[in-house]
């Protein structure tokens, strides 16, 4: 008899940001002259940088000349692109990673999403509260999440780690024993980061356990703090414990075109099996490659200009985020965030839940942002802005909100 994948039935809901754009709709729709701003999703506004066009039509070039047209990409990803990456996001730092140990892929969500699969079902994962839906989604899908108490908001075989105010956002060791530990440094939605004494004690952890820590650095671009590591294997025993995914989506604007890769070390075992042979398996039985014009213009990114012209992109998302944090402060709102990431992460004004914070500011200030609730119980009580928008958008945003959370005060 066929049959479906019950588990899939356990996951509540519709997601987050489909809830959130519905509720848009429908205010947009009950007052269409009104201008909405929108700092919810986490999606770029700039375009992609002119170093890196240059590739991509330089590729498309080569694609229509027979001379230099390219077939199926490598399944774990062009030389090129693995030496460029290996030079300058890991020999640069001082981190002992090879080409060999980078799998090239379409971005750090099916990563991340995907490398449960080669682990046990009966492995406990242990993922922050808040938390990037796709960690504990993946594990439901994959029947390894057990069940789901609507009343808590947590699954009964998930390991959570509150990141609140109250232990400023750094999760404690776990009483019970984890398996898989998703770690997000700098962290979305909360925007806060780890130092290198604060992640050596996971990894240390993780060695001591047997567990892996599966670390997502997505947004290791927006590290401007020295004592933040821009790679878990800055941290000595990081290559026996962990595997890294990272993204070009907010590094340099490539949501639309799709690149990101995982490290898996070669020295990462897990009961004797080396897990960077499975995850080649793995890869290479459902992954064609990223396309090879998508792959040149990732090589672009490390590239003189290239590298000038993200940065500064960067730099544009981050001061968005100086003046999201000096408006939500001048406010008086209590903020977290904003320095090693683009995303603010504030606490609702005294009494109010995340979604009635998210129903105020859009009714009373045409402003979305993101309810902290839709990223875990210890989200309740907090809201996610983002820096992506225009430096426009953004000083506008600030200035309604400052209006109608505030008292009005000169904004700069
Ligand atoms: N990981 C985190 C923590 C994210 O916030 C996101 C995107 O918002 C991703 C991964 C997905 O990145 P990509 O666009 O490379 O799939």
């Amino acid at each position: 008899m066929l049959t479906i994948n019950e588990n899939y039935l356990k996951l509540p809901g519709s997601y987050l940001f489909s809830d959130i754009a519905k509720k848009v709709a429908a205010y947009q729709k009950a007052h269409p002259e009104r201008e909405i701003i929108r700092l919810g999703i986490g999606d770029v506004t700039q375009p992609i940088a002119p170093a890196i066009v240059e590739a991509l039509h330089r590729a498309v070039d080569e694609m229509g000349d027979a001379g230099t047209f390219r077939g199926y990409a490598p399944d774990l990803g062009y030389d090129f692109l693995r030496e460029a990456i290996v030079e300058n996001d890991y020999r640069a730092w001082g981190c002992a990673v090879e080409a060999d140990e980078i799998f090239v892929s379409d971005g750090a969500k099916s990563d991340c999403g995907n490398i449960q699969e080669i682990f046990g079902p009966d492995c406990r994962i242990a993922v922050c509260d808040p938390v990037y839906p796709v960690y504990v989604d993946s594990n439901v899908m994959a029947g390894r999440a057990g069940t789901y108490d609507p009343a808590t908001g947590k699954w009964s075989r998930v390991i959570y780690m509150p990141c609140t105010a109250e232990n400023g956002f750094v999760p404690e060791l776990p009483k019970e024993r984890p398996d898989l530990i998703y770690l997000c440094v700098p962290n979305n939605p909360t925007g806060t980061a780890l130092t290198r004494d604060q992640l050596a004690v996971w990894v240390n952890y993780a060695n001591e356990n047997g567990a892996v820590i599966l670390y997502d650095a997505a947004y290791e671009a927006y590290i401007t703090e020295q004592d933040v590591p821009h790679s878990i294997y800055e941290i000595s025993g990081a290559r026996t414990c962990a595997v890294e995914f990272r993204s070009f989506s907010k590094k340099a604007g490539f949501t639309g075109l799709r690149l990101g890769f995982t490290v898996v070390p070669r020295d990462l075992t897990c009961g004797g099996t080396a897990l960077h042979g499975l995850w080649a398996r793995r890869h290479g039985t459902k992954f064609n490659g990223a396309p090879y014009i998508v792959q040149r213009a990732g090589e672009a990114v490390y590239s003189a200009e290239g590298k000038r012209q993200v940065e500064a992109q960067v730099a544009c998302y981050m001061e968005n985020a100086r003046v999201i944090l000096q408006g939500l402060k001048e406010a008086d709102c209590t903020v977290f965030g904003g320095v090693n990431s683009p995303y603010i992460w504030l606490k609702t004004p005294e009494g109010m839940t995340s979604w009635q914070f998210f129903d105020f500011l859009l009714e009373n200030a045409n402003v979305v942002g993101t309810p902290g609730s839709g990223f875990g119980p210890s989200g309740e009580g907090y809201f996610r802005l983002t820096a992506f928008g225009t430096a426009e958008n953004t000083a506008r945003a600030m200035e309604r909100m400052r209006k109608v959370l505030g008292r009005p005060k000169s904004f700069s």
